[in-house]
């Protein structure tokens, strides 16, 4: 068997053993995971978790655009920085990750005690980066486009031990006018095949049962490789390779695109036993018109027509989605016909969200907006339609047996598990399960965002 390259921080010698380091998060799951490979950057130059702000040697922030007024807070917060950094000036504060890309040398001149500052592409040289801040003083460092060792072929240090986010792409071609991805993130990127099966083998052998493949639009991978210099990788063949890996039982991805998805993605999902039926779609709007104005490549027939072929081919298939009110020029029309499509596509669940413009967008500049009243009364319309959806298919798994793979004691109550089906539905089964542990349980009650089951003995 021929052994991995050894990563970027497996190259380096270890140079901060013992130190501590902090990694704060902001945002989606795609920094989530960037966070979990700067850890592995850390913890394999010897560094170890620090347990809070006071005992951490480094500090490393990984910030996002997405979410609102980001901005304000991460300049709020590197404000309260100051004075930790003027008590304990041996303190190396990083700042990485979307929004560190937007705004550039404003980070530095805002914040001038920051010692590095460095964007989404370059966060494997986060090391070195902090080597020259300690020689030479603060740096600021943006690449422009992912270079030939992306962050994606870093070694994550997992938060979940069962349990793990791969990337298959970074990057987008889209250009939604509400998102700021494609200005953060640069040009789709996939990584090769064989890149990420060897990751995922690595992944199976240190007993992670469930992988989740990462992309911005996972339907268009593989478009910028070429295999033999003519055939394409596509997607469909890389789940059903990912779900061939022993000891990998479930397979999940986010997101695919609605204009993008292939029949052939829904046969792999059916064909393909550990890839799970639970799709991610998500609609945003059903108004024709505002799908335009959101360049969003689909109308709401095409899109139900793409689910239900999705829906014919997977048996059981549950559907998520993302949905957002209250965009620019959005009327009271166009609205319901955002409703009439939640009640004709039946999500099992919905990430509702009230539109806020995103410094940097198209959207941001449009000037019809909605008065805040009337979305925030369009929200609590469209909430209480999907809790109701929510809840009747709930319900109708009452008294079935479902397996669930256990996530660890709930947040709430240490005597109650936290589990998941393959649907991707919460399960609160009492008892106590390592996570990692597939169990059998009866759903004994419903709620609109979760279950609670029996374990079968
Ligand atoms: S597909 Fe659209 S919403 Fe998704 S990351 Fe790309 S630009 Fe953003």
């Amino acid at each position: 068997m021929s052994r991995a390259m050894p990563t970027v921080a497996e190259r380096r010698r270890p140079t901060r053993a013992g130190r501590r380091y902090l990694l704060r998060t902001f945002g989606c799951q795609m920094n989530e995971h960037d966070s979990e490979r700067v850890a592995g950057l850390f913890e394999a130059d010897g560094m170890v978790p620090a347990s809070g702000i006071d005992d951490a040697d480094v500090l490393f922030l990984n910030t996002c655009c997405v979410r609102e007024n980001a901005d304000n807070r991460l300049y709020g917060h590197l404000g309260q920085l100051k004075t930790t950094k003027e008590r304990r000036p041996d303190l190396r504060i990083i700042v990485g990750g979307c929004l560190a890309q937007k705004d550039r040398d404003l980070v530095r001149r805002r914040a001038p005690w920051v010692d590095v500052v460095l964007g989404t592409h370059n966060l494997h040289r986060a090391l070195d980066l902090l080597d020259h801040a300690e020689e030479w003083g603060p740096i600021t460092e943006i690449a422009e486009a992912a270079g030939e060792v992306t962050a994606a072929m870093l070694r994550a240090h997992r938060g979940t031990p069962h349990s793990a986010w791969v990337t298959i792409t970074v990057g987008c071609n889209n250009s939604c006018t509400f998102c700021i991805v494609p200005h953060v993130r640069g040009p789709e990127i996939s990584r090769r095949p064989g890149d990420v099966l060897r990751e995922v083998e690595a992944l199976a052998r240190d007993r992670v049962v469930e992988v989740t493949l990462l992309g911005q639009n996972v339907d268009s991978y593989g478009r910028d490789l070429a295999l033999d210099g003519r055939r394409k990788p596509v997607f469909a063949d890389l789940l059903r390779r990912v779900g061939e890996v022993e000891g990998i039982e479930r397979v999940r991805f986010t997101s695919p695109h609605p204009k993008d998805i292939k029949e052939s993605v829904a046969r792999a999902m059916a064909e393909t036993p550990a890839v799970c039926e639970h799709l991610h779609f998500p609609l945003q709007s059903g108004s024709a018109r505002v799908l335009r104005a959101m360049q969003r490549g689909y109308t709401p027939e095409r899109f139900l027509k793409r689910l239900s072929m999705v829906e014919s081919i997977v048996p059981g298939l549950a559907i998520s989605t993302d949905v957002i009110v209250g965009f620019p020029g959005e009327t009271e029309a166009d609205f319901q016909a955002t409703l009439d499509v939640m009640a004709e596509a039946r999500f099992d669940s919905a990430f509702m969200f009230v539109f806020s413009p995103r410094p940097g967008t198209a959207a941001a500049a449009m000037e019809d907006r909605v008065d805040p009243e009337v979305a925030a009364e369009r929200f609590g319309r469209l909430v209480e339609l999907q809790r109701a959806i929510s809840l009747e298919k709930n319900q109708a798994l009452v008294a079935t047996t479902v397996e669930v793979l256990a996530e660890g004691p709930s947040k709430k109550d240490a005597a109650v598990a936290t589990t998941r089906t393959r649907t991707n539905k919460v399960v609160n089964v009492p008892g106590e399960y390592r996570a990692g542990t597939f169990l059998d349980v009866v759903v004994e009650h419903a709620a609109p965002s979760h279950l609670l089951g029996r374990a079968v003995p």
